[in-house]
């Protein structure tokens, strides 16, 4: 029942790596053209030549979502260069946890601007190009995926504005669900557990070891499952719409 997204536009937030980047790779197999978008360029350029060597189209836009004007110029130079917009899956994001008391609030600040303003930005800016393609579009439907996380549904201690981050992006999808759906924008939400990518990097090294620690028996999965997971929503029948998938690793709890 899955259906191919030839002649159809893709933009994914957070392609030069991880669960981004394989959701990149795996829309473009489905027949997508790409629209990358992330601050390191030469990573998109790769993956870009990557795509295109494939016989596939992509277009590396190296910018920063979190400033509203780089991020609506993302969703422009995607409808003016490969000629409309389909598919939108917001995935950049990052996680910075830690105790809520004596945190060094710059790392907040950076969630919320990424997780959340950058989310809403790319969404804003997007959103009448997808009404458009589902009103007259070859596949008559537009899907707006966005990147949550099991942090989205459960809080837990040294999360807390992780967590805030995530439970926000679950609450806009499903009331902007509400909004388009009937439209057929579809706008579905998906909250992995723990996958192994350069997440965790950007913690402090004293946080990471604890995290690090609580995860060590786990069998992460595996960046191309959460793009598996993506390609399933947006190649449903337009009468199907996948509302919210949660996964995490079998082993974790
Ligand atoms: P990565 O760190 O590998 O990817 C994050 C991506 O976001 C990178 O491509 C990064 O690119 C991009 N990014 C960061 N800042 C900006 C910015 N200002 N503008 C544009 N792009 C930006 O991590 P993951 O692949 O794991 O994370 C992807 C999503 O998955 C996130 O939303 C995360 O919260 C979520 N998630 C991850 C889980 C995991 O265990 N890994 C579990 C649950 C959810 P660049 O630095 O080049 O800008």
């Amino acid at each position: 029942m899955s259906e191919r997204l030839d002649g159809t536009v893709a933009l994914v937030t957070g392609a030069s790596s991880g669960i981004g980047e394989a959701t990149a790779r795996e829309l473009a197999r489905h027949g997508a053209a790409m629209a990358l978008v992330a601050r390191r360029g030469d990573r998109l350029e790769r993956l870009a030549a990557d795509i295109t060597g494939a016989g596939g189209t992509a277009l590396p836009l190296p910018l920063d979502i979190t400033d509203q004007a780089q991020a609506a110029d993302a969703v422009k130079r995607t409808v003016a260069e490969l000629g409309r917009l389909d598919t939108v899956v917001n995935n950049a994001g990052i996680m910075l946890p830690g105790p809520i008391l004596d945190a060094p609030t710059e790392e907040w600040d950076r969630m919320v601007a990424l997780n959340l303003q950058g989310l809403l930005y790319v969404t804003h800016a997007a959103l009448p190009h997808l009404l458009t393609a589902a009103d007259g579009g070859p596949r008559q439907v537009a899907d707006l995926v966005n990147i949550s996380s099991v942090a989205g549904r459960h809080a837990t201690m040294g999360a807390g504005i992780y967590n805030l981050t995530k439970f926000g992006v679950n609450a806009f999808t499903e009331s902007l669900r509400q909004e388009v759906t009937a439209r057929h924008v579809r706008v579905s939400v998906v909250e992995p557990g723990s996958v192994e990518t350069e997440l965790r990097s950007h913690i402090r090294e004293e946080i990471r070891n604890i995290v690090m620690r609580r995860i060590a028996d786990i069998e992460p999965m595996q960046s191309e499952d959460i793009a598996d997971a993506v390609a399933y929503i947006v190649t449903r029948p337009r009468r199907v719409a996948i509302n919210e998938l949660l996964m995490r690793p079998t082993e974790q709890v």
